[in-house]
């Protein structure tokens, strides 16, 4: 895959080396740090109030986080990834009058707190609607290359896509008409439900790979079964085990997967991805 001339994202936040706090994002460094500002005859409150304006809550800085080689690589794609998904998604939403709000992308290690609830590496990339923020430990990367025999970074590439077609299924409604349904439905209707939205999200994850080589020609030869092989090795929403979503659900075979991604792929149109309407999957 090719991204050298693309531009960075401004949208990533790098919350790397943060720990998780406690309640109320108080973690027992800022409660010694309070106390060593007592020492010195300074108001704790003021020490406390300081730094929760800095990190977000329940999440504090642990020192300068120092990224390997192989890191900063993976944090450089996944910044021109995102603002390749930016101009996708900006010049569709214009195209039919409305506009595209750009979502932020976290990185993160170890442990996070979103507003879908905290999650941990383990639980794999995922898109919460509530903040409407991507979360990603670059990590991950290593896992899908060693677990899941996905390297590449076009397999790199598409997980950011899936995610972001998460953020667009937010933005459409689409999300929330699904959640709505799916709680009126029974526990295998609802896992239908779910599967059509996360094969809609491979699909506009090839809307991405369409347009941003048909404006930047990023496609190189074995970048799309590369892709292709990590959507069907992968489930972002691996997630479902951890503490983020508990509903388990699967994300349809690899055969529905690939099918989908490459029909965003090769028509780059929001109406082909329609996965709530087709008979057959
Ligand atoms: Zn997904």
């Amino acid at each position: 895959m090719r991204l050298d001339d693309g531009r960075e994202s401004q949208n990533v936040e790098d919350r790397r080396g943060m720990r998780m706090g406690r309640a109320g994002g108080i973690g027992i460094g800022t409660i010694v740090l309070a106390l060593v500002a007592v020492y010195f005859g300074a108001d704790p409150t003021e020490v406390l109030q300081g730094l929760q304006g800095q990190a977000p809550a329940g999440q504090q800085q642990q020192g300068p986080y120092e990224e390997g080689a192989q890191e900063a690589r993976a944090r450089v794609l996944v910044s021109k990834v995102l603002a390749d998904t930016e101009d996708t998604w900006g010049a569709i939403f214009a195209a039919s009058g409305r506009t595209y709000e750009q979502p932020k992308l976290v990185l993160f290690t170890d442990a996070v707190q979103s507003a879908c609830g905290s999650a941990t590496t383990a639980s794999g990339p995922f898109y919460c609607p509530g903040d409407r923020q991507v979360y990603i430990d670059l990590s991950f990367y290593d896992e899908l290359k060693n677990r899941f025999g996905a390297p590449g970074d076009f397999a790199q590439a598409y997980v950011v896509a899936h995610e972001i077609g998460h953020h667009v299924q937010t933005l459409l409604g689409i999300s929330e008409r699904n959640t709505a349904a799916r709680q009126q439905a029974s526990g295998a209707q609802a896992n239908a439900l779910s599967v059509r939205q996360e094969l809609q999200a491979d699909c506009y994850a090839g809307i991405w790979a369409h347009s941003a080589n048909e404006s930047r020609q990023i496609l190189e030869s074995g970048d799309v079964e590369e892709g292709l092989n990590a959507a069907s090795a992968i489930g972002d929403d691996r997630l479902t085990q951890g503490r983020v979503s508990p509903d388990a659900f699967t994300h349809g075979t690899s055969a529905q997967r690939v099918r989908w991604f490459k029909r965003g792929l090769d028509s780059g149109s929001l109406d082909q991805c329609d996965t709530f309407g087709a008979r057959d999957l």
